[in-house]
């Protein structure tokens, strides 16, 4: 069975859009997200276009603030602890990937925590490691939402999660340990990554490599979440499973578009939404 993340995506914003909605007629304020972006990575234009025009879709208020690629590290730790202690913004993110020579850790550590909507800060990661309320990276949240939503409960499943980035890999292994699953990380040294891949209940994959994971990989019935998002040998988008090999051994199955990526930037909405509340402690 396909799960359809476009759907999913789709049905999150309509509640966030009613929950915006309801606070704009109690508080007569709408959350607002602020959007840093250095330079012109190509990638970065596109999925900043999608994650304004998603916000304007909910009634979230998006500002995108525009650097040149030569910005040095103080001038933009300056904006970010101007947007800081601004009352009026209650979500920050820099769009990655940011110049070489800029200070890529210093500068996401500088975004206050309760405005760390990408949750990619080390106070965030770290309550995420111990199992407390945090804001969460979107693209793993994402997937977690997306169980969820199809009810497929990961409680006591083996879930193996092949990549070990610290804004996927890391946090999505978290989330599933959160939710009681029994989580093994894979990376490029793993030895045996077949027979690892196919004693998976859950298999998340997420390494950046065009159809890397074939049905001989996946266990029967299992489920299997593709995160990459590559191009093929004729430029088409693709994910890190060979979904046509894979789908008919799986009983679930992200597809590639259509899958994990709608799903991002509607958590990264929703992150907001919950930053807004927080900060203004509303309960609603
Ligand atoms: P990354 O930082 O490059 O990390 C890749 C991970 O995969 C590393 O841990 C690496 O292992 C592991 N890996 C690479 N080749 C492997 C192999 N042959 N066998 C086993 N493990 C291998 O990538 P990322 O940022 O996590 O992103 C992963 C993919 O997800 C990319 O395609 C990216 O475009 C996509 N992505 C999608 C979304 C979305 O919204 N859908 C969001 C973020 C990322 P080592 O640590 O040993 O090097």
């Amino acid at each position: 069975m396909l799960l359809d993340g476009k759907a999913t995506s789709q049905k999150i914003k309509e509640q966030i859009k009613d929950e915006v909605l309801n606070i704009k007629h109690i508080y007569n304020q709408v959350p607002h997200l602020v959007i840093v972006q250095i330079g012109d990575n190509q990638a970065s234009n596109v999925y900043i276009k999608n994650k304004l025009k998603a916000a304007e879709f909910v009634g979230i208020k998006a500002t995108h603030i525009h650097f040149n690629e030569n910005i040095q590290n103080e001038e933009l730790i300056a904006k970010i602890r101007e947007l800081n202690s601004d009352n009026d913004v209650d979500g920050i993110i820099v769009q990655l990937p940011i110049p070489k020579h800029l200070n890529e850790n210093d500068i996401i550590n500088e975004i206050d925590n309760t405005k760390d909507v990408d949750g990619f800060g080390l106070v965030n990661k770290g309550k995420l490691f111990c199992g407390l309320e945090s804001l969460k990276s979107a693209t793993p949240y994402g997937v977690m939402k997306l169980l969820e939503m199809y009810n497929i409960d990961v409680a006591g499943k083996n879930a193996v999660v092949i990549g070990r980035s610290n804004i996927v890999g890391k946090p999505m292994a978290m989330m599933l340990l959160s939710k009681n699953a029994t989580v093994t990380i894979c990376h490029s040294k793993t030895q045996n990554l077949k027979n690892v891949c196919k004693s998976a209940d859950i298999l998340v994959v997420a390494i950046g490599k065009a159809k890397f994971v074939t049905k001989d990989m996946v266990k029967d019935g299992a489920v299997v979440i593709d995160v990459g998002m590559n191009r093929d040998e004729n430029n088409k988008l693709c994910g890190d499973v060979d979904f046509d090999n894979v789908k008919d051994v799986a009983s679930y199955i992200t597809p590639v578009p259509g899958g994990v990526g709608p799903l991002t930037i509607s958590m990264l909405l929703l992150n907001t939404l919950t930053a807004y509340k927080t900060r203004k402690g509303i309960k609603c």
